[in-house]
């Protein structure tokens, strides 16, 4: 197989797109860039966290991605790295300002029952402590542990005499489920070995891609937020008691599954097998999940029948087959993010449970409400950054950031949607939503603002649209190719973990993940079936 063009001014013939995509899904499959086949829908009000997967037998198919690295600006990357400690302390700062939350969130609270929600938890009164309180008791986790993505878009820079712009764009903080990490990073070899092989662009060496150990990092910062459970307990004399586990909290049937799998064996991996990851839904923790009186653990006793037990296996894989009960040290979110992820009260009471115990939640409910969307825009106004941040630091976050307008009720709010109706290509309206699939665009833009009812617009808001740099690659999906110019969402993973006395101990980027979609496709992720997996080649 010959190089292919690097330009899309000269496409590469069908024959040799056909060849390297075919190439790159095997190779894919081969990595571990896999996601799991579509399977039936669970049943309604199954406890079963991969319910239709655990039915059949488990069976996979190589995540979409790109043939090759997408060029990226080495400033743009070199930026978005280097702000991720500033953000990291900016997220936790914020969720500690219980003040500033219910100020901004009980507006869109109004207009936005999920929100709602998770507000009335994290602003609820602390569960009535036992008295006398048991020598054991633990009334709060003993740190805080954060798994985060912070995603950008790369702009061209603004041609000479024009005003200036950012280059590097924040599009979000995903405080909340980040997902692709592993299959990201074993994408960056994929693609590593393309490029080695001659098979990528003419040009392009495996020495433009840069390191990308996000599947160590992210496992380290599990195991490292279990250490602190488990070093707690020793202080507190409660070693002797139930074994304590990690968690992940999945969605049920999900697709995205390997790429869960993939971490909880680089934590086996981190600590030489001592630590296996859990998985559970949020109903099956509901269903088994109870708080212990006298240590505030949250304890699963998983049901041991045969039927349930199979359930339990489910298709990510159980590693602590033998302990049927448990204490949960972390757990990890890749579920609940959306309300969806709450079909009846059980899964809300499961997580009023997590947020009441011990277990370090990944992230707490504060920390979900600081990746709201109408906390970042809040952040964009003036002054709002820099009560949490140095000024240093402040003006080197704003640098990433687009304009972004808040839509409450009141007068600001109408000039606001008013200035949106009048050029609604130039703006993106987000509602207080995850996942991909949720923003409007252009004409949709000015239509839903000219219908809202001020109180429900107050829970969406306008964000500056970003026009990204457009690259030529090849997206494969199912094995087949097909050459496109796409646009790259680059995201910067983050660990972040402080003892519950203050002490940061983790504070780092730790790894990204590149995200690719036609250039003329407006909204979605991965999951959402419009992004593929990419990875970066830096160019200077
Ligand atoms: P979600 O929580 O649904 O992922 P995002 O803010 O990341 O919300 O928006 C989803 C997608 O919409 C992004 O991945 C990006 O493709 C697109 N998008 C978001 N903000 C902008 C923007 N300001 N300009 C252009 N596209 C945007
Ligand atoms: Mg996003």
């Amino acid at each position: 197989m010959a190089p292919l063009p690097a330009s899309s001014a000269s496409p590469p013939s069908a024959a040799a797109v056909a060849a390297l995509a075919a190439l790159t899904a095997v190779h894919a499959s081969t990595a571990g860039v896999v996601m799991a086949a579509p399977v039936p829908a669970p049943a309604a009000g199954a406890v079963d966290a991969d319910a239709g997967a655990a039915a059949a037998p488990p069976t996979m198919m190589h995540a979409p991605l790109t043939a090759w690295p997408s060029e990226v600006r080495a400033e743009a990357y070199d930026t978005a790295v280097a702000v991720t400690p500033a953000l990291n302390r900016l997220v936790h700062a914020l969720a500690a300002d219980t003040p500033f939350l219910s100020k901004h969130l009980n507006e869109v609270s109004k207009g936005d029952d999920f929100t709602r929600r998770l507000l009335a938890l994290h602003t609820s009164p602390a569960v009535p402590l036992p008295s006398p309180l048991p020598p054991a008791f633990r009334a709060a986790p003993p740190a805080a542990l954060g798994l985060y993505r912070y995603d950008y878009f790369m702009q061209a820079p603004p041609p000479p005499g024009s005003p200036p712009a950012p280059t590097v764009c924040q599009v979000e903080l995903n405080t909340m489920a980040a997902s692709f990490g592993c299959l990201g990073a074993r994408v960056r070899g994929v693609h590593a070995l393309t490029v080695a092989a001659g098979l990528g662009p003419s040009g392009v060496t495996a020495d433009d891609l840069p390191a990308n150990d996000v599947e160590a990092r992210l496992a380290a910062g599990l195991a490292a937020g279990h250490a602190a459970y488990i070093a707690d307990d020793r202080s507190r004399g409660l070693d002797g008691g139930l074994p304590a586990l990690p968690v992940v909290v999945v969605q049920p049937g999900e697709r995205n599954v390997y790429d869960q799998t993939l971490l909880g064996l680089a934590l086996l991996r981190a600590t030489g097998g001592a630590v296996p990851l859990q998985r559970l839904s949020l109903a099956q923790l509901s269903a088994w999940g109870t708080l212990d009186a006298t240590t505030n653990a949250l304890v699963v006793r998983l049901p041991t029948d045969e039927a349930s037990a199979a359930a339990v296996a489910g298709a990510g894989g159980q590693w602590a087959t033998s302990i049927t009960a448990y204490r949960v040290s972390v757990a990890y979110f890749r579920a609940g993010y959306t309300p969806d992820d709450y079909p009846t009260d059980a899964e809300w009471a499961a997580r009023a449970a997590l947020h009441a115990s011990d277990a370090i939640a990944v992230p707490t409910v504060g920390v979900q409400l600081v990746g709201t969307k109408k906390v970042q825009q809040v952040l964009t106004s003036a002054g709002e950054v820099e009560r949490y941040l140095g000024p240093a630091e402040s003006a080197e976050v704003r640098t990433t950031f687009m304009p972004q307008l808040s839509l409450a009720p009141g007068p600001e709010g109408d000039a606001n949607a008013a200035t949106a109706v009048a050029d609604p290509d130039a703006w993106v309206l987000k509602p207080q939503r995850e996942g991909g699939g949720n923003n409007l665009y252009g004409a949709d833009v000015a239509a839903a603002l000219r219908r809202m009812d001020p109180v429900e617009r107050g829970g969406w808001v306008l964000m500056r649209r970003i026009l990204p740099v457009r690259v030529p690659n090849v997206v494969v999906r199912g094995g087949r190719g097909q050459p496109a110019e796409v646009v790259c969402e680059l995201g910067v993973f983050a660990v972040y973990l402080a003892r519950a006395g203050g002490e940061v101990t983790i504070n780092e980027a730790s790894g990204t993940l590149l995200r690719s979609k036609l250039a003329d496709v407006e909204d979605g992720g991965v999951a959402a079936g419009v992004a593929v997996l990419d990875s970066v080649r830096l160019v200077r």
